[in-house]
């Protein structure tokens, strides 16, 4: 009799007793044209859905070689089959029983290609992990309602989402294609001295604040000005022409409601690849740009904001400033300190959502309140020192101040959701209206001191478990006892990111946090495991539920966890 038959027989059999007796079908089972693994299995049917996994061999699954590859192309292959799957899982998932009986899932995904642990190809071997509510009424199984699922839905189910010959193969080449030439272009930045691009045609707003899909009807579709525009060719699509934004200093400008956040916005998440139809598939940023924004209530640990912030009442020290509460402009400081300290090579700000303290001091503002009553050090006054010390550029949305046209490299204005390039419009004007502001940023950046986090301030546990972690959409992580709250953190843009990123702070204290090793140190070696041996260097078992993050998500993470502490 084959594995799968008596996969069968004993579902059969389990039908009427009681829920744990699911527990013996745990293994794996050799199917036709797969295996299955049945790896966790839930304790009731209102549980966490079970967990299982699919192999099916590269003879069997048959994709061509030349769409997986190159890293580009098979994390877009395993993209495209996710998204497969999820769609044919939905279709075929049912009522069976009570709570979650009857429902088959994979990892939801959003408008990002990442890489993920939900569909992983191993040299043409497609391996899917997903999960499974097993069928009961109350807690009785359903074992005939059970043996449907495991024995033929599932084979449906990779018969229709993972096997080539059953798939559109023009779609999935445009997939891998358009995922190679982003990456192809992100590389491309670099040599060309640029820190974004956003081509042109590219569709930037989105269908509403909580739907991320492109704005279908009156989107006006991005057009460079002629001054910034310049040219890629591209290994598929050929020649892609759009919007090249240089290092140093850029600002946009316009009216309100004229489309500044968007674009902005637009360039935050061109750190990472979107799928074909998101219209900002050739949108693309330096990798290490970093969106800042200001957050009050966050929690500070031992960060030294000393660039931006002294002097403080009661002569508080802000060389390891740490705090509970954080203000606007202190939790704006301590952003860009952190990101620094991370590695960030672009600073991403927007008027919107920074604190105006921060940002600008007048003149006028200058003669009532004398510097050494002012703890703060505006951004306008460090900005240039930002770039010319450091390396570091920063793209500003700024529609309120004039004063940041002194300091400006480039200035973009967009009127009615078009851009144009008014950078010698600005000059003249900052040269006829003087903001006669005195320079306040000293005669350097200042110090960014890495710290060196203790393990004891890290403690994923609770009662009796030694890891509990959960996670609540892209903005909060429940890690041990304690909440991380991340919905500031705007570059996180799947929960699987967060799941991977409350593992990693686990993997880190584990093996890299000894109060000896600099915060960037650590993130070096964790990034550097997970390129290496992938993302499940990140759990004991095998995750379905991961997707790739940055160094300075996993970052913010440990800056926000209120039990942090440093050496
Ligand atoms: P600003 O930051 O300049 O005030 P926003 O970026 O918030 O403006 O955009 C205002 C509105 O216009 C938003 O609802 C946005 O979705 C929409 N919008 C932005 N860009 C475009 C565009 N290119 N075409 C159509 N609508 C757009
Ligand atoms: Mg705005």
């Amino acid at each position: 009799m084959t594995d799968q038959n008596q996969l069968r027989s004993r579902l059969l059999d389990l039908d009427n007793r009681s829920y744990k007796a699911y527990k013996g079908i745990q293994g794996r089972y050799e199917f036709d044209d797969f295996s299955l693994s049945i790896d966790r299995i839930q304790g009731d049917p209102f549980a966490a859905p079970s967990q299982l996994r699919v192999f099916v061999p590269p003879e069997i699954a048959q994709f061509p070689p030349q769409l997986y590859q190159s890293p580009s192309r098979r994390v877009a292959l395993e993209d495209y089959l996710t998204r497969q799957f999820s769609q044919v899982a939905r279709k075929l998932s049912e009522r069976r029983g009570t709570g979650k009986s009857g429902t088959i899932a994979i990892a939801r995904v959003g408008q990002e290609i990442l890489s993920r642990t939900t569909v992983l190809l191993h040299d043409g071997e497609v391996e899917a992990r997903f999960t499974v509510g097993l069928p009961a009424r109350g807690r009785s199984i359903l074992g005939r309602q059970a043996a449907t699922m495991l024995c033929e839905v599932i084979p449906e189910i990779v018969e229709t989402a993972l096997l080539f010959e059953a798939l559109d193969a023009d779609k999935i080449q445009t997939w891998v294609e358009t995922n190679e030439d982003a990456d192809f272009l992100r590389s491309e930045l670099k040599k060309q001295n640029l820190v974004a691009f956003v081509a042109n045609n590219a569709i930037l707003p989105r269908k509403s604040g909580v739907d991320d899909r492109p704005l279908a009807a009156n989107a006006v579709p991005f057009q460079s000005p002629p001054e910034l525009e310049v040219s890629f060719t591209c290994p598929n699509g050929g020649k892609i022409t759009g919007m090249g934004i240089p290092p140093g200093v850029t600002l946009i400008v316009g009216g309100g409601y004229h489309g500044k956040s968007t674009l902005l916005r637009g360039i935050e998440v061109g750190v990472y690849n979107h799928i074909p139809g998101d219209g900002r598939e050739f949108v693309i940023t330096n990798p290490d740009a970093v969106k800042i924004r200001a957050e009050d209530g966050r929690s500070i640990v031992g960060t030294n904001i000393s660039p931006f912030i002294n002097h403080l009442p009661q002569n508080r020290s802000t060389e390891k400033f740490s705090t509970t509460n954080a203000s606007g402009s202190t939790s704006q400081a301590a952003n860009i300190i952190e990101a620094l300290e991370a590695g960030a090579q672009v600073l991403l700000l927007d008027e919107d959502t920074s604190a105006t303290n921060f940002m600008i001091r007048d003149r006028r503002m200058q003669q009532l309140i004398a510097k050494e009553k002012e703890p703060i050090t505006p951004f306008i006054d460090k900005i240039p020192q930002l770039y010319s010390e450091y390396g570091v550029s920063t793209i500003l949305v700024m529609g309120g101040s004039g004063d940041y046209f002194d300091v400006a490299d480039t200035v973009i204005a967009l009127d009615n959701f078009s851009p144009y390039e008014v950078t010698a419009k600005a000059k003249e004007i900052a040269e006829q209206y003087k903001s006669d502001r005195a320079p306040e940023g000293g005669s350097s950046f200042g110090d960014i001191t890495p710290r060196i986090p203790k393990p004891d301030g890290i403690d994923p546990s609770q009662g009796k478990k030694a890891v509990k972690l959960k996670v609540r959409d892209v903005d909060e992580v429940r890690f041990g006892g304690e909440d991380i709250d991340l919905s500031a953190v705007e570059q996180i843009v799947d929960p699987n990111q967060l799941r991977a990123i409350a593992s990693a702070l686990v993997y880190a204290k584990t093996a890299y946090i000894d109060s000896k090793r600099p915060l960037p140190d650590i993130l070096d070696r964790v990034m550097a495991d997970i390129t290496a041996q992938g993302l499940d260097v990140l759990s004991r078992y095998p995750e379905g539920n991961f997707a790739q993050f940055r160094r300075f998500e996993l970052a913010a993470a440990l800056n926000r966890l209120r039990t942090l502490d440093v050496v």
